[in-house]
């Protein structure tokens, strides 16, 4: 049996007034910010999600519930960081993170490579082994009218053998 193993991360946070907006663990100047219990960072909660499936550590939701106070506020490279530490104890390593983020405005293009970094860093891994990028829906759906943003990331990971 091969030791690779492949992880899928969706999720969605409604935009509003009053909030920062946190994408990628980069603060993004905007006119709205991601609603949630942490920082409502959507890019990260898709990547941890597909770690998390990869891995069969099931999702975010389970792992740090938004019922605990501990996660209020929280944000989520810390989390990202206690995901990365879940995945080497259980002995896998990432091979690459691939996310995309669907967002009509604003245009993030400037802060890609920042999240690149932050993603990296918090995972312990090289920037080469991950890609963001980030795509407008022509101004349809919940992601298309503003109301929301949403983002999907695929892991590849593998299982190391004799790993200390
Ligand atoms: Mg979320």
């Amino acid at each position: 049996m091969t030791n690779l193993r492949i992880g899928h991360g969706y999720d969605v946070h409604r935009l509003t007034e009053g909030r920062k907006l946190v994408l990628g663990g980069v603060e993004i100047p905007w006119e709205k910010g991601l609603l949630g219990h942490s920082d409502a960072d959507v890019l990260l909660h898709a990547v941890m999600d597909a770690l998390a499936g990869a891995v069969r550590l099931g999702d975010i939701g389970k792992l740090f519930p938004d019922t605990d106070p501990a996660y209020k506020g929280i944000s989520s490279l810390k989390l990202l960081e206690e995901v990365g530490r879940l995945l080497r104890e259980k002995g896998f390593v990432v091979v690459n993170i691939d996310a995309a983020l669907l967002a009509q405005a604003p245009k993030v293009a400037p802060y890609k490579g920042r999240m690149v970094e932050n993603i990296a860093a918090a995972l312990g891994i090289e920037a080469e082994q991950v890609n963001v990028k980030a795509t407008t829906e022509e101004g349809l759906g919940f992601t298309g009218d503003g109301s929301g943003m949403a983002a999907h990331a695929v892991v590849l990971v593998e299982k190391m053998e004799n790993i200390l």
